[in-house]
């Protein structure tokens, strides 16, 4: 199997001011192409080249193959953090993910607290998730290429925290790129889906 870099889900300007155009193409058309290209050079002819990209993932884990391990990952993460992003976020999810994040956090107001400081306190490159963890939503960090599903959780949303997601419009201000995204770029609708499929599959 060939994988190939899956189409942004809106134009590579709708995200402005949160993100730029320059910041989307770039992080889009070389960064997730690269993984994707590397992918696809490491697989070929291998025991991986038929499976899945969660396949990959897992199975490249647990032999520690870890070039495969770090490109199958980022091209799962970076398609899942395109559908996480939305020019038409900004409105407090409702229904059941709604109901959950009160009962998890509090408020809404209490999840963008929690979700900031996880963002903010990863050192280094990685990512921030809301995530479902034995039926309750949670959020973790995970370093570099890691990934929630590696460890049996459901991701329900997620933001890139490396450099390269945030640095060209805020320079070395990860806060205000965090607070930027919670504020009205979060895809709640795509969440909500996530959230009612975590729930129908435990
Ligand atoms: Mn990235």
């Amino acid at each position: 199997m060939t994988f190939e870099l899956p189409k942004l889900p809106y134009r590579a300007d709708a995200l402005e001011p949160f993100l730029s155009k320059q910041t989307l193409e770039t992080h889009h058309g070389k960064h997730h192409r690269g993984y994707i290209d590397k992918l696809n050079k490491l697989i070929d002819g291998t025991e991986y080249q038929d499976l899945s990209l969660h396949e990959i993932v897992v199975a490249a884990k647990e032999k520690g193959d870890t070039g495969i391990f770090n490109n199958a990952a980022q091209s799962l993460n970076h398609g899942f953090l395109w559908e996480s992003m939305s020019p038409d976020g900004g409105v407090a999810p409702v229904g059941p993910l709604g109901d959950a994040i009160d009962a998890a956090f509090g408020s809404i107001e209490g999840f963008k607290d929690a979700f900031k400081t996880k963002a903010v306190s990863q050192f280094g490159s990685g990512w921030v998730w809301l995530v479902v963890d034995a039926g309750r939503l949670a959020i973790v960090q995970t370093g570099n290429a890691d990934t929630p599903i590696q460890r049996g959780l459901q991701p329900i949303l997620t933001l890139d925290v490396w450099e390269h997601a945030y640095y060209l419009d805020y320079k070395n201000d990860r806060g205000g790129y965090v607070d930027s995204f919670l504020s009205d770029r979060v895809n709640w609708a795509f969440a909500a889906q996530n959230y009612e499929s975590a729930k129908a599959a435990a």
